[in-house]
């Protein structure tokens, strides 16, 4: 028995079926998930070796549960999906995929890529915690709740994916630029004003004193820094 373990997201019974002898016959262990709430959960609880995704899932799009994984985890992310197109196929390693595996599809070819991505993942080092904490303030990446002493914070998608950017590096500083780049895109990079603004707005959500902040802290010059413990 090989202590691999792999989340498949598969809403259609006959593959997950198909798949759970495939796997099992290389001693494999498989967790399925049928939803992309449930896939989300399971990633973050079992921190799987592989994560395979079907796009055309029922509660979400499968890129925007590729997205999410790729908030808090390098896990491989291989793609399982009807839709064959070159589009669909940029779409998803863009979003965060490492491979992409059409329908229909044969078994071998699946184990192969699998077998590749466990290989790059084996050298690539520690995969990344579902949560972050320093002081009073936590943020569960997989389940996207920020708590702060305990209560829930309430952030806009922006404000979130700022303090997830620093989390990301608590601890080491961020450029604005690099900031502006992971949070609103390339073509972002020099609207320094946008970084004033929302860290601004964070503060008061987060800090006791926003003028003197204890998480939130400022580079003068060069850009901002998430207090680690
Ligand atoms: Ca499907």
């Amino acid at each position: 028995m090989s202590d691999v373990s792999i989340v498949l997201v598969e809403d259609e019974a006959p593959i997950r079926r198909f798949l759970r002898a495939t796997f099992g016959a290389q001693g494999y262990r498989l967790l399925e998930a049928t939803t992309a709430a449930e896939a989300l959960v399971e990633v973050a609880s079992r921190q799987p070796d592989v994560v395979i995704v079907d796009l055309g899932l029922p509660d979400l799009d499968g890129l925007e549960v590729i997205r999410r994984i790729r908030e808090w985890t390098t896990v491989p992310i291989i793609v399982l999906s009807a839709r064959g197109q070159e589009a669909d196929k940029v779409a998803a390693l863009d979003a965060g995929a490492d491979d992409y595996v059409a329908k229909p599809f044969g078994p071998g070819e699946l184990l192969a890529r699998i077998r590749v991505a466990l290989r790059h993942a084996a050298g690539a080092g520690h995969p990344g915690e579902a949560v972050f904490t320093a002081g009073s303030l936590r943020i569960d990446l997989a389940r996207r709740r920020v708590t702060m002493d305990g209560q829930d914070v309430h952030l806009t998608p922006i404000e979130y994916r700022l303090l997830t950017a620093l989390a990301r590096h608590a601890g080491k500083v961020l450029t604005h630029k690099q900031l502006l780049t992971d949070v609103w895109g390339p073509s972002h990079a020099d609207q320094a004003h946008y970084l004033r603004v929302y860290m601004g707005q964070l503060r008061r959500k987060l800090e006791r004193d926003p003028a003197r902040p204890r998480y939130l802290l400022t580079e003068p010059g060069v850009g901002y820094r998430l207090a680690a413990e």
